[in-house]
């Protein structure tokens, strides 16, 4: 048998394999292109500051706002901020992943958010170590820490996206709460109808919660949230095609305050302080964002800070503990 021959087999092998490569490379850049085409097309009208300040007359206000971290992870700032562009790259940072809860005087209740349990959080946490990440710390999610308080409440979430970070704690809540309550989801038509490859599992946890009702509400820059006066959620996408932002004003007891959690619009506060975008790789291959969009949210963002609007991000837990949002059972 000439040597040629000989090779045939490990050849069909070696070229079977590349082939099979070179498919899920192709399949790769497909679900990329339609996810960068798709999210750079969603740019809608974002409200006045006015049109916001306004939901603070609608009614009886929330009385308490909270939140709980349900995991922190110290990581480099040059995995959230562009670090040619920080004006502060030293500067340490520390990824949370918080939820805010939201309560009314008669017992309504509603999560912005749902972070996650603690193994969702130990999985979540291992590819941002291979990028100098120390390991990452739960602290116990939705279900564990928040479960026993909002047994028997009106409940509803409203998800600043559909990513599993913000959704994970969400079908433990559903297993711990009493049989048969029912969690109202308040979702934009862009969350209820947009996904991409980066959103399908957090959508697979909705579906698969079993406890959840979902709301689809109107259209619009912003809108109100049925049957919970003071709380909105404005249309946000440039992180996700169905981001949105929560707001909502609270009846302290120093006065009233407004509150706008924008889930992922920035990871570190000075992203919007600074205008400064995440990092280029991370918006191009981790996450298809829309820069453009991302600018106007982040603009829109320092302008509610400027006039005296909280802004709380899911994942800066040095900034949020400056907020003066007290942590859930404190
Ligand atoms: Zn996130």
């Amino acid at each position: 048998m000439p040597p040629s021959d000989r090779r045939t087999p490990l050849r069909r092998i070696a070229r079977a394999i590349a082939m099979l490569l070179a498919l899920g490379v192709a399949a790769g850049a497909v679900l990329l292109l339609h996810a960068h085409i798709q999210i750079r097309g969603i740019d809608p009208d974002l409200p006045s500051l006015e049109a916001v300040r306004a939901q603070a007359d609608l009614g009886e206000l929330p009385i308490r706002v909270s939140t709980w971290n349900t995991a922190s992870q110290v990581t480099p700032r040059k995995q959230v901020l562009e670090a040619s562009l920080d004006p502060d790259p030293q500067a340490p940072y520390v990824m949370s992943h918080a939820v805010f809860l939201l309560e009314w005087a008669d017992g309504r209740a509603l999560l912005v958010d749902a972070g996650m349990d603690r193994e969702q959080a130990q999985s979540f946490g291992r590819p941002i170590e291979w990028v100098g990440g120390a390991p990452i710390v739960p602290h116990g999610g939705i279900a564990e820490r928040l479960g026993s308080a909002l047994a028997g409440r009106p409940l509803a979430i409203a998800f600043t996206h559909l990513h599993s970070d913000h959704v994970g704690g969400v079908v433990s809540l559903c297993g711990a709460l009493p049989g048969g309550t029912r969690i109202r989801v308040f979702q934009t038509p862009a969350q209820t109808d947009l996904v991409n490859f980066t959103t399908y599992p957090g959508r697979a946890a909705l579906d698969r919660a079993g406890c959840l009702v979902r709301e689809r509400l109107p259209d619009v820059s912003l809108a109100a949230l049925p049957g919970y006066p003071g709380a909105f959620v404005i249309r946000a996408a440039g992180h996700t095609p169905g981001s949105q932002m929560v707001g909502a004003w609270v009846r302290e007891s120093s006065g009233v305050r407004g509150f706008l959690f924008a889930g992922d619009a920035a990871n570190a506060i000075d992203g919007v302080r600074r205008d400064v975008p995440k990092p280029r790789a991370y918006r191009f291959f981790v996450v298809p964002e829309s820069e453009h969009r991302q600018t106007r949210m982040r603009g829109f963002l320092r302008e509610a800070e400027q006039a005296g609007i909280v802004v709380a991000l899911a994942h800066d837990e040095r900034h949020l503990a400056t907020t003066g949002i007290p942590v859930f059972g404190d």
